[in-house]
């Protein structure tokens, strides 16, 4: 499979040599010919499937041949959760849609107002924004939607985990009904569910697992600690382990703050990613860590999301995350592009709920392995989720239901050869949410 047989014009597959593509990654292969076709998308998939291109690409081309934004006016909107993914976005639509004359810009908040009233005076085809700062701008008629063709939604999950559901129902009830819509989630719960059922119209629905899916290539494995323990068991394997740049991801932002102090005093050079800080604070971080200047970046999982570091050989969860689901998004950063991965997990005894859920949710128990000389005094209670999730009986299948793999028949996964005819994505009340990552 190559992108020019998916119907790709010359100044994308030209812009896809320059960075090296050679082939479209499942996703794409599904999403790029629907979108250029019209078609509303609904897909479930994580960070690392190549997702954006599988957007933006056919966005951008379907773009080049319509008429240029007015004034004040944009053709795309891709709404996201984060001010680091909307930058991400944005620069994978300047990347890909280098040799087409289109305008794309990113607005977020935490950042002044006035220069991105400016540029959008000039009016621009591709905008990339977060819920929030997308109304004061509408709100201020510095963008109007009556030209949007395509509204993108992408990691929907998260936006409505950091409660933007009111934001997207206004931007909903703005823009054009005229449109194509395509959604794009981590998990899908029943809210997003409803939404999709709401707001797209008749989506071809799509499920990938991520490229390297956890399972197949991220080592994971629970270190149990005393709490007040965890920085020295943290330097302790820095230094033992010989680890090179390591993503530790930690519950709070003072935790951030606190564990990068630690290490800045033993000289190694450390930086936090987290919500306290501003915009420029963030990207400059993210960018001394990617140039390799900045060995441990420490992330609360706001502010790690859809941050885009390859080859990532350690992550560490020096905290477990509230939400089961983190996890997942967590270990997601190694592991990735054929690169095998650690995920180890420092876990002291407050922490067995939580290891509880997360092994619920995987479908696994984590393999314990204590680290000599740090042996917990409050030892880690033993959860026995995973093992108990593991011998549910498997209900009988029913004709129509969800498939093997436990997702509604009519969803199209990528393993199960081509794109099959859509229907509208299953809405049984009490349905459980299909996209919901699966141990596998
Ligand atoms: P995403 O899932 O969109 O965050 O993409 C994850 C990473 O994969 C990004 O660094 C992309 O540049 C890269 N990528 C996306 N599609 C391909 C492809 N077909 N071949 C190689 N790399 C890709």
């Amino acid at each position: 499979m190559t992108f020019a047989s998916l119907g790709l014009a010359a100044p994308l597959l030209q812009a896809l040599e320059t960075l090296g593509y050679q082939t479209p990654t499942p996703i794409q292969t599904q999403a790029i010919p629907a979108v250029l076709a019209g078609r509303d998308l609904m897909a479930a998939a994580q960070t690392g499937t190549g997702k954006t291109a599988g957007f933006a690409l056919p966005v951008l081309q379907r773009l080049s041949a319509g008429e240029k934004a007015a004034s004040n006016s944009i053709r795309a909107l891709v709404l996201v959760p984060t001010r680091e993914l909307a930058e991400q976005v944005h620069a994978s639509f300047r990347q890909y849609g280098e040799h087409l004359p289109l305008s794309t810009y990113a607005a977020y908040g935490g950042v002044s107002i006035n220069p991105q009233m400016m540029r959008l005076r000039r009016g621009v085809d591709v905008l990339v924004a977060t819920p929030g700062r997308l109304l004061d701008l509408f709100r201020q008629n510095a963008v109007k939607f009556k030209q949007v063709e395509t509204l993108i939604l992408d990691e929907a999950d998260r936006m409505l985990d950091l409660g933007f559901a009111q934001e997207l129902a206004t931007v909903f009830a703005a823009l054009p009904k005229q449109r194509q819509t395509l959604l794009f989630s981590a998990t899908f719960s029943d809210e997003i569910r409803s939404m999709a059922k709401s707001r797209l119209r008749d989506p071809l629905s799509i499920e990938v697992s991520p490229r390297n899916t956890a399972a197949k290539s991220v080592k994971q494995w629970v270190v149990p600690v005393d709490k007040k323990r965890k920085p020295e068991l943290f330097l302790h394997l820095l230094k033992s382990r010989k680890w090179g740049q390591v993503l530790v991801f930690v519950k709070t932002r003072k935790g951030a703050e606190q564990l990068v102090t630690t290490l800045q005093a033993k000289k190694i050079p450390a930086d936090a990613i987290h919500g306290d800080k501003n915009q420029p604070a963030r990207l400059r971080a993210l960018e001394s860590f990617k140039a390799g200047e900045v060995q441990i970046l420490v992330a609360t999982d706001v502010a790690a999301r859809g941050l885009d570091i390859d080859d990532l050989p350690q992550v560490v969860n020096f905290d477990l995350p509230i939400v089961a689901e983190d996890y997942i998004h967590r270990i997601g950063r190694t592991g990735r592009a054929g690169a095998s991965g650690e995920a180890i997990s420092l876990v002291c005894a407050d922490e067995a709920p939580l290891l509880a859920a997360i092994e619920t949710l995987t479908k696994k128990t984590l393999e314990r392995d204590e680290e000599p000389g740090f042996e917990p005094d409050h030892r880690v209670p033993l959860t026995g989720a995973g093992p108990a999730v593991a011998k549910k009986p498997k209900k009988p299948k029913v004709g129509g239901g969800r498939s093997a793999k436990g997702v509604p028949g009519n969803w199209v996964g990528f393993d199960e050869g081509g794109a099959k005819p859509a229907r509208r994505p299953a809405s049984r009340p009490g349905a459980k949410p299909a996209g919901k990552p699966r141990g596998r």
